[in-house]
């Protein structure tokens, strides 16, 4: 017979923390700290196997389950020395969830299960505590009542709240053991209405009827939603720990607490929780009371410390927090509860963290010799990275906020970084008020397409809908702004022009901050700082000798370089983005847009004349304009880039996007080029698309307007000859878009090479440089091995490639993938992470193609897929060379690139 219950005692302990799958987390950690010799109260462990077969016979518990389970249950008795149900001495049990993975949604603990009418007299007289006998119980048919026959808490809180009233007192510890006599005849009277059915008084029915719930709580809807919505398998199953009860609710030598084993927020190395005196389990997180610092170092207040009331038990937590780390290897978030001075541990995991506490956790622990330098670079997830570098709150503020109950709400954190604003309602009173010179925050239940304006104009974005691949979070990770989304507890009246949250109201006007990096939406003013590692790196406002977090950083990312496999290159069209993108370990530049600089103030007129020009004369003239234009530009990325190969791609955009629109601007192109504003409208009319972005744009337009590209090139390799003679090492590479056949390119690759020549002969240098061209699509890369045997490099433009691939426009997802994705049909939104079983084939495929038919091809990415860590560890695994992203991003794809290599990738050439 398979075995189905697993024990832990320190008698004897049957699993361990590797048997999560079996387990669950907490049951396999509930037994290695036994095994570790840590004070647990005795317990077992219904295995996830026993859960799948529970469902398999439609819901029923085994024979074989029974059997097992009341094996372990006669064990812990004997253990104790206490009988389950004894009506003078009773064993009480808690009965609690537990998954591989902790779930919301999941059935929520019970505990003092073992008690009835007869056994609470037992445990008054044994415990010499009447109050306390009777507190535990109603603890109890509530918890039964709620979890297990789904009664809710309502009923029974409504009741609790009137007797407190009542009685005149505020705190649930002011009310005496006749109270909660009382209460519990009620509490039971509740069930009875409810149910039709008494309160089970048989201990053993009340443990199966708990430990079924538990089992069935797996299939519940808000449980099945969300591992739909974080990819956790169906198939996995929940384990349920019964465990012997200690209390912490048995006089003021008693408590109950969580802490960190260190500082979560930080990393500091120290105890960091809260606790309640006199309290059992969930008091702590479900806010009954208020909770108290564990340690005085964390104290800012007047409450008194754990460290200070009870500090052999303090001295004993600290013991075990050492133990734990040495043993983990790791920070772990820890439950634990205090009996008349003795301390129990109910759980550990791994501790969430922040990103600052990420890295000084890891490198803390790698200098006390607890982890490799290899397990350092691992534990930093690469996104935590990006909260590094957003700006920030200072802690101690956000500390003082918190105690000043200025903490509105939480919500997903959507964009990184932390900003401070006044109120808006609507994008419209958003771009107003910022016209005004006031920092905005926009706050709306959703965004759309049309508040993009207003989400330009705000310092951040708030909704109380949507998840973190909803309009407002991608667009504002877009846009690098602070965003909050998903906060639900707030109600966000457009018409009243107010949001609630709880009691409070605030309006238009007023101020509110958020911390994106965390998801904290803080009532009122917060001094938003640029983080420290950016003051270094890019504002040189502070030396890189008295930072020790950017010490620390650079550190981490020299470790993340010497790991990786494939190289890190930017999207930067400027000189000042190449220069950030340089100091932030740019190896080259993956993608120069030239059409950015086409709309500068100064040039746009001449980019409207070239586009609207009807004969090739006025054309030429216009060109002949920008030609110095262009050719500056490239020499001033070049100099940023002295050394690093940089990739220019050749003008893509359909030219109706640099049209006159409004009528002032349409007149004035008319008067430059001396023609009537009608003629002007009309060219402009010819030019007009139905399908813009699939229509007269990329190499298409190399291919009618050779003029256009030869223009370009001809700056691009000029600016190399200037920058040259500076004595800086260029590298160009020039980068024909959108190209679907091998005919475009064959013409367009001969098109610059013979530019490049009539240079080399005029000027009588010889030029180094490289044609190749962008994939993005799909045509392209069916022929891929054609285009290899011509080009030098390949591109994969994933943003456009993924648009071809789904035929989805870019522009427009926004009206219909956010369904998508809340119906699992699309895993992700593609245009974020890359779609590896599509999309990702086509790119497979074509590097695979293209190196066969050209050994030497270099292959790159410059989609923006190229700074998302899960992409990254796909395009390393198919090998590509390099990949791009914008300059904020690439101390993200540096550390992406490593954890891709250390967990197995392969990378390609490892050049940028
Ligand atoms: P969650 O997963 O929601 O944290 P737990 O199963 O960890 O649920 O239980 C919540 C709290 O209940 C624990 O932190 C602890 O305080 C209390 N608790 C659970 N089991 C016991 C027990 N055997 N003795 C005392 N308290 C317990
Ligand atoms: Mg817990
Ligand atoms: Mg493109």
């Amino acid at each position: 017979m398979a075995k189905l219950v697993y024990s832990f005692a320190k008698e004897k302990t049957e699993g361990n923390a590797k048997m999560k799958d079996l387990l669950g987390g907490k049951g396999a950690n509930l037994a290695e700290m036994t095994r570790l010799g840590i004070p647990v109260p005795p317990g077992f462990t219904l295995s996830t196997r026993a859960c799948n077969e529970f469902f398999a016979v439609g819901n029923k518990v085994s024979a074989e389950l029974k059997k097992q389970t009341m094996t372990a249950l006669r064990r812990l008795e004997k253990q104790r020395g206490k009988k389950f149900g004894d009506k003078n001495d009773p064993l009480l049990v808690s009965v609690r969830s537990g998954a591989k993975f902790s779930m919301p949604g999941m059935m929520d603990t019970i505990l003092n299960l073992g008690l009835c009418d007869q056994s609470v007299e037992g445990l008054a007289r044994t415990a010499g505590d009447r109050r306390f006998a009777f507190d535990s119980y109603r603890r109890f048919i509530q918890m039964y009542g709620d979890v297990v026959l789904e009664i809710g808490k309502a009923p029974f809180d409504d009741l609790l709240n009137q007797l407190k009233k009542k009685r005149r007192v505020s705190q649930d510890t002011e009310l005496t053991a006749e109270d909660w006599e009382k209460l519990v005849g009620q509490f039971k009277a509740v069930i009875k209405r409810h149910t039709g059915k008494p309160f089970p008084q048989n201990p053993e029915k009340q443990l199966w009827g708990a430990i079924t719930a538990v089992f069935r709580s797996w299939n519940n809807q808000r449980a099945v939603t969300y591992r739909k919505r974080y990819g956790i398998e169906e198939g996995l199953g929940t384990g349920v720990n019964v465990q012997c009860m200690v209390f912490g609710n048995l006089g003021d030598d008693c408590a109950t607490g969580v802490a960190f084993t260190r500082d979560p927020a930080t990393g500091a190395d120290y105890l960091y929780g809260e606790y309640l005196q006199n309290a059992q389990g969930e008091d702590v997180v479900a806010g009954v009371r208020t909770p108290r610092p564990i340690s005085k170092a964390q104290s800012t207040g007047d409450h008194v410390s754990l460290e200070e009331l009870m500090p052999r038990c303090y001295a004993e937590l600290q013991k075990i927090r050492r133990k734990l780390e040495s043993h983990y290897k790791d920070m772990q978030d820890v439950e634990f509860t205090i009996e008349r001075g003795t301390l129990y541990m109910l759980q550990t995991r791994t501790g969430k963290r922040t990103g600052l506490a990420a890295l000084n956790v890891a490198f803390d622990m790698h200098e006390a010799r607890k982890i490799s330098r290899k397990e350092l670079v691992k534990r930093v997830e690469p996104e935590m990275v990006v909260q590094l570098l957003a700006p920030i709150f200072d802690s101690k503020e956000v500390e003082i906020a918190r105690k000043q109950g200025r903490i509105l709400a939480r919500g997903l954190p959507a964009g990184p970084g932390a900003a401070s604003g006044l109120i808006a309602f609507t994008a419209k009173q958003a771009e107003e008020m910022a016209a005004g010179g006031k920092p905005v925050m926009l706050v709306r239940a959703e965004t759309s397409p049309e508040d993009i304006g207003g989400m330009l104009a705000s310092v951040g974005i708030v909704t109380s809908r949507g998840g973190m691949t909803s309009h407002a979070a991608v667009v504002a990770r877009g846009m690098g702004k602070p965003c909050v989304v998903g906060a639900e507890s707030l109600h966000v009246d457009e018409h009243k022009q107010q949001v609630r949250v709880g009691r409070q109201i605030l309006k238009k006007g007023d101020i509110l901050s958020i911390d994106g990096s965390v998801g904290e939406i803080i009532k009122g003013k917060m001094d938003p700082h640029p983080s420290e590692i950016h003051s270094v790196l890019v504002g040189k406002k502070l030396k890189a000798s008295k930072s020790k977090l950017y010490q620390r950083f650079s550190k981490l990312q020299k470790w993340a370089d010497e790991y990786r496999k494939i190289g890190v290159r930017t999207n930067a069209d400027t000189p000042e983005d190449s220069v950030v993108a340089r100091a932030f370990g740019a190896e080259g530049i993956g993608l120069c847009r030239t059409e950015h600089m086409f709309f500068g103030a100064d040039r746009i007129a001449a980019v409207r004349q070239m586009i609207l020009s009807e004969s090739m004369d006025e054309r030429a003239k216009a060109l002949k304009a920008l030609l110095p234009m262009q050719r500056k530009d490239f020499v001033g990325i070049f100099k940023a880039m002295d050394g690093l190969p940089v990739t220019i791609r050749l003008l893509d955009p359909p030219l109706h996007e640099f049209l006159p629109t409004k009528p002032a601007q349409i007149k004035q192109v008319a008067k430059q080029m001396g023609v009537t504003v009608k003629v002007l409208e009309e060219r402009a009319e010819q030019l007009r698309e139905m399908n813009p972005m699939m229509g007269h744009r990329g190499c298409r337009l190399g291919i009618s307007h050779p003029e256009i590209y030869e223009m370009q090139v001809r700056a691009i390799f000029e600016a190399t000859i200037v920058a040259r003679k500076r004595g800086i090492k260029v590298h160009p590479e020039v980068m024909i878009p959108l190209i679907g056949t091998v005919e475009e390119y064959r013409e367009l690759d001969k098109r610059v090479r013979a530019v490049a020549a009539e240079i080399e002969g005029k000027k009588k240098v010889k030029l180094r440089y490289k044609v190749g061209t962008m994939i993005e699509i799909p045509r392209a890369c069916l022929v891929a091995d054609d285009v290899a045997r011509e080009a030098e490099f390949f591109s994969f433009g994933t943003n456009d490639l993924t648009q071809m691939t789904y035929g989805y426009s870019r522009d427009d997802v926004g009206k219909f993938l956010p369904d998508y994705v809340n119906k699992r049909i699309l895993p992700a939104d593609p245009f974020q992470t890359l779609d590896q079983e599509g999309v990702g084939s086509l790119v497979d495929m074509t590097v695979k193609a293209g190196r066969k038919a050209n050994k030497k091809l270099k292959v790159g990415v410059c989609g923006e897929h190229g700074g998302d860590p899960a992409s990254v560890e796909f395009f390393n695994r198919v090998g590509v060379d390099y990949v791009s992203c914008s300059p904020y991003r690439v101390p993200v794809a540096r550390l992406a690139a490593a954890h891709a290599a250390l967990t197995g990738g392969r990378g390609g050439s490892g050049t940028a």
